[in-house]
């Protein structure tokens, strides 16, 4: 089977759309690792599309915080007036819906999906530390989170973590090849916030029977999101950093 990947899509439409055409034809279903919602200015249409066309799914914190679910106060000011202006955003059947994702990590299939660490929904995965201890506890060898906004992940083998990448700026895709000895947490990156210098939305696909993992990156029309987030009265910043990919 193959799988798209997506995670942290924070409603943002035109990321989600770029990311559906350029990903056309590449695979069978859909799971994505969290945070529909948040940040961006179209969470009902995000809502409705996932609902539409998501295989599988896991909650974010993002997800959480929209539907009342989250203490607001560990929000920075930013994140907060996004959440607040979500919830009064979401029709009542689309919250319903986000009240009701499951927390992760969640099996599909052969693999694994979580939004944070499969230890902890709202762990961030930076550090060999954290790492670490996931990969302690990972009851599949292969898992997919997100929650950082960081295409790529980590490999252990040999007793050694290693750090992946996606493609880089000068490619759209690159492919990983999964070592059967390896076990591996892997980041699809962001398709609405991409927090790793590039911004362009980024997206992952998951060859089952291949164990082939394909990372892409795919340009959209970042100014017609920026524009509906200041028509929104979303703040600035929430606009600014698309352009900036972090
Ligand atoms: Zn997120």
């Amino acid at each position: 089977m193959r799988y798209l990947i997506l995670s942290d899509i924070h409603a943002n439409w035109e990321a989600l759309e770029a990311v559906l055409w350029s990903a056309a034809g590449l695979y069978e279903q859909t799971i994505c690792c969290g945070d529909l919602i948040g940040y961006g200015p179209e969470p009902n249409l995000v809502v409705e599309w996932v609902r539409a066309n998501v295989k599988r799914q896991v909650r974010g914190n993002h997800d959480k915080a929209a539907v009342g679910l989250e203490n607001l106060e560990w929000f920075n000011p930013v994140a907060k007036t996004a959440a607040e202006w979500t919830a009064n955003e979401l029709t009542a059947e689309n919250r319903e819906y986000v009240k009701q994702l499951p927390k992760g990590p969640l099996e599909v299939e052969s693999f694994q999906i979580a939004h944070g660490s499969p230890l902890d929904e709202d762990e961030y995965l930076f550090g060999t530390v954290e790492v670490g201890q996931a990969f302690a506890y990972l009851e599949r060898d292969v898992t997919f989170f997100g929650h950082t906004h960081v295409q790529g992940g980590f490999a252990l083998g040999g007793g050694r973590i290693r750090v992946l990448a996606g493609p880089g700026r000068e490619r759209t895709y690159s492919v990983l090849d999964l070592d059967p000895d390896d076990a591996y947490l892997i980041n699809p990156g962001a398709v609405g916030q991409p927090r790793d210098a590039d911004p362009r939305a980024a997206y992952a696909v998951y060859d089952t029977d291949l164990r082939l993992v394909e990372y892409h990156r795919q340009e959209y029309d970042v100014a017609a999101v920026q524009d509906k987030i200041r028509r929104a009265g979303l703040p600035d910043l929430l606009a600014t950093r698309l352009a900036l990919g972090h």
